[in-house]
């Protein structure tokens, strides 16, 4: 499906014939030296006046990196089972059977699914009709383990030849090591319904990131790009200087990663995150890796901070990774009265970042370092790291 790209050529511009209607990779076009570029311009452009910007950090390998990869299931009109993205805006589904950004295996295990459909007399769902069975497909791939998830999505518990599906996709790959079935009836963009069943293996996987394990279940966030967080989250460290006496705020910490990697470097760690679930698995993972000094709370960030700050507490370093609206002015003026040391910030968004840079600075911060990371190669995301210390 891709032209002009071949393995030996890693790193060089692709003309996917998908590209309009899918959507994806807006830089294809551009070989990844021109991407890096690209992103470097676009960081300086709205940040160079707080800070000299660090050479971007890029991937020795950029393509193939997603390693969380999901695909809708329809019919063309021609009665042919399909699967791939929805087309922007629509419901309309662009077929899609590799893809450069995602995960290879994956790929090939969707294929796989969707060829061995018609043989268990099994259809894909109809959204008009609200008839048939599979909507969508999830795979999810630990980088360091291998393991593999895979989830099968679909309107209603009822599940026809169930074990003999699983056994065959088993069968054809040894490498799966657990498939899930999603029931989601409801019409709705989320992929995932709230109930599960477990059709084979642990109902998780887990990888490794930064010498910390991770269980990664089927709704749990984690980072697609595992190569390029482990990169994100050392730098974020290194900057956090952190010393074995210092308090440290994790805030908008998902499943805890960032927290659970700095605990082994410092007194003791506070996270916070809106989301139940991430807090959940955020407190498991802390387990899991036998992490005493490490807490979790689930809330809103911004009140996590008044209310520290309220009660006269301190903290030595607050890491923040806030999603691509940045903070709120709850969240900022906190931190000022808060008054940590030294704050890093991980930004999606070099546009909020930029907004609330301003603000740190016209509040008695000094921009230290601005290291911008290549997380999503092929596409026009950019990722930086920003170290702030008191002026
Ligand atoms: N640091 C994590 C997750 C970053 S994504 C990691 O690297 O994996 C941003 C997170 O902020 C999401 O998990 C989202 O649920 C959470 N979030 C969004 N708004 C929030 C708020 N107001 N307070 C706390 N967490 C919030």
């Amino acid at each position: 499906m891709i032209e002009n790209t071949t393995k030996n050529n890693i790193g060089m511009a692709f003309n996917c014939p998908e590209h309009r209607k899918c959507g994806g990779c807006q830089l294809q076009n551009m070989n990844y030296q021109q991407q890096l570029k690209w992103k470097e311009v676009l960081v300086e452009r709205l940040l160079i006046k707080y800070c000299r910007i660090k050479p971007i950090i890029g991937m020795e390998n950029p393509q193939h990196y997603r390693n969380k990869v999901q695909a809708a299931f329809g019919m063309d009109t021609r009665k042919k089972i399909v699967s791939g993205v929805y087309q922007s805006s629509s419901h309309k589904i662009v077929p899609i059977d590799n893809c450069m950004i995602e995960d290879e295996k994956a790929d090939e295990i969707i294929v796989t699914i969707r060829n061995m459909l018609p043989k268990f007399k099994l259809l894909p769902y109809d959204e008009r009709r609200g008839t048939g069975f599979l909507r969508h497909v999830l795979i999810k791939r630990g980088f360091t383990t291998n393991e593999i998830m895979v989830v099968l999505v679909t309107p209603t518990p009822i599940f026809p030849s169930k074990n003999n599906f699983v056994g065959e996709l088993r069968k054809k790959h040894p490498e799966i090591t657990t498939i899930l079935q999603s029931v989601n009836p409801y019409e709705t963009s989320l992929v995932l319904g709230d109930r599960e069943n477990v059709l084979f293996g642990r109902g998780f996987i887990e990888d490794e990131l930064c010498g910390c394990t991770f269980r990664i279940s089927a709704k749990s966030f984690y980072q697609i790009n595992p190569v390029q967080t482990e990169k994100l989250y050392s730098k974020a460290i290194e900057l956090a200087d952190l010393k074995p006496t210092d308090r440290v705020i994790d805030a908008y910490c998902g499943i805890g990663t960032i927290g659970l990697i700095a605990s082994k470097h410092c007194k003791e760690v506070f996270g916070v995150e809106l989301n139940a679930n991430a807090v959940r698995d955020a407190i498991s993972n802390c387990k899991r890796n036998e992490i005493t000094n490490a807490r979790f709370f689930k809330g809103d960030a911004g009140n996590f901070m008044t209310d520290m700050a309220e009660e006269g507490e301190t903290a030595d370093v607050v890491i923040m990774d806030p999603p691509r609206a940045g903070s709120d002015e709850k969240f900022m003026s906190a931190i000022i009265t808060l008054s940590p040391p030294k704050v890093v910030y991980i930004s999606c968004s070099p546009e909020t970042l930029a907004r609330d840079l301003t603000y740190m600075t016209q509040n008695g911060y000094k921009v230290r370092e601005i290291q911008p990371v290549d997380m999503f190669p092929y596409t026009h995301h950019v990722e930086t790291v920003v170290l702030m210390t008191k002026a």
